[in-house]
């Protein structure tokens, strides 16, 4: 049986030998099975992030088109560049989870780490707080 792979974190470094620290930067290496278990709680953290955030959008998105409505118990004060800021907070947030999500899902798929992935969603995530921004100076 092949032994499990391990992998540096820090400069990618993999290896096949039972080594517990990374030969090239020296930092601890992670064996598949952590980076696996890493993946579930990515995952899980990820999921409940974007969940949550969704159920949120969808609370508060009620309650600002019900604003107004005579009867409305709940009354949302600020105005639509308020909103967009909200929506454009929340939408990070929900991107950072779906980064999570998916980087750990490629973790338990291929028991590495996988920076390419993080580095791409972060980047979404930057593009949505500057459309935030944007929408923000249109008033
Ligand atoms: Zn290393």
């Amino acid at each position: 049986m092949m032994n499990e792979i391990s992998s540096c974190y820090r400069c990618d470094f993999e290896t096949g030998e039972p080594l517990s620290q990374c030969p090239r930067c020296g930092q601890p290496l992670r064996s598949a099975k952590t980076v696996r278990r890493l993946g579930w709680a990515l995952v899980a953290l990820g999921g409940l992030l974007v969940v949550f955030m969704g159920a949120l959008t969808v609370v508060i998105g009620g309650i600002m088109s019900r604003t107004g409505e005579p009867g409305a118990t709940t009354r949302f004060t600020g105005g639509p560049e308020d909103a967009a800021f909200i929506f454009g907070i929340f939408g990070l947030v929900i991107s950072i989870g779906l980064a999570s999500v998916v980087g750990g899902a490629w973790q338990i798929k291929y028991g590495k780490p996988n920076k390419k992935i993080m580095v791409v969603m972060f980047g979404l995530a930057i593009v949505f707080l500057l459309i935030g921004k944007l929408v923000r100076s249109f008033d």
